[in-house]
């Protein structure tokens, strides 16, 4: 008798908990699938509250692959430099997007920086990455050095100044960030000359021409660097082309964009990196995930002694 009150209470939480199972299951069935797009060709990123941006974006450049542009538009690239501003939430993240679009507060300062060899200051493991970088050059014969590291909310608006006082405003516009949309401020970013010493503009050292800028675009990713203003995306960044300025985001990122052929980190944060977009593709993965459960058997018409023996 003890084992048949035994068996009778165990087939009753059993059954309970298969409800429960089932109850859950239901829940999640009803959700519909967040993530999973209606249209098939959609990329994961596709965000359907931008879609009347995509569209106008795409209307505007119409030689532009469509994913480039739901990636630019997801960046906020379609606002235009120094429109519809966002303040990052991010600013210590060594993938922090920064641009025109998007800025620190003015008191933002890292809080790990340390200094390089030679001068300047950068955050701990950019700095760190960019030894290695810089003595992996070396060992191949070519000397990097540094023209400009870390700079402050306030250096950078006597930077812009100068730049406008001297050539005007339009060229410190195309050449320099305001103040507060440096990614000198963030403490990630590097100008790199081919020796030390080096004077006057940037631009005029011809970074582009020296065999160190080719060694960079080929070994800059494995280091954790990334070109972040190339020649041919001066309408999506909105700097004049940059050959010098290297910003770390990071092994993982910088190989993946080398991998994946993404030449600005804008249309990587587009794709990867946006909240919305983190957001969607978390939906995704677990949308995925309930879909994939195994399917439960109707119980309802099994007697009692079969569907204990099922669980
Ligand atoms: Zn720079």
């Amino acid at each position: 008798m003890y084992s048949e009150h035994c068996t009778n209470k165990d087939f009753t939480m059993k059954r309970s908990s298969v409800c429960f199972l089932l109850v859950i299951i239901l829940f999640i069935g009803i959700i519909p699938p967040v993530g999973a797009d209606a249209v098939e060709d959609r990329p994961p990123y596709y965000l359907d509250e931008n879609k009347s941006r995509y569209e106008a974006f795409a209307a505007k450049n119409p030689s532009m692959p469509y994913d480039k542009v739901i990636a630019y538009v997801n960046a906020n690239v379609d606002y235009g430099p120094y429109n519809n501003i966002e303040t990052i939430k991010n600013p210590s993240s060594t993938s922090a997007m920064l641009n025109k679009n998007f800025i620190l507060s003015s008191d933002y300062v890292p809080k790990d920086l340390v200094t390089l060899p030679g001068g300047g200051l950068l955050r701990a493991e950019a700095a760190a990455a960019f030894i290695k970088m810089r003595d992996a050059a070396n060992q191949d014969g070519l000397t990097l050095a540094v023209r400009s590291s870390y700079r402050t909310f306030g250096d950078q608006v006597a930077s812009y100044n100068l730049v406008m006082d001297s050539y005007g405003r339009d060229s410190a516009e195309a050449s320099v960030a305001r103040a507060g949309h440096s990614e000198h401020q963030l403490g990630l970013t590097l100008d790199l000359a081919p020796m030390a010493g080096l004077t006057g503009p940037l631009t005029a050292m011809h970074f582009e021409d020296t065999a160190q800028y080719s060694w960079l675009l080929e070994h800059g990713h494995e280091y954790g660097f990334i070109l972040r203003y190339p020649s041919a995306y001066v309408h999506i960044h909105n700097y004049v082309f940059e050959p010098f300025h290297w910003r770390y985001v990071g092994v993982k990122i910088a190989t993946n964009m080398f991998n994946e052929g993404i030449t600005t980190l804008e249309e990587y944060y587009g794709k990867y990196l946006s909240p919305a977009v983190r957001m969607k593709l978390r939906f995704t993965h677990l949308s995925r995930l309930t879909q994939s459960l195994p399917v439960f058997p109707d119980i309802s018409s099994i007697p009692p002694s079969q569907t204990n023996a099922l669980w």
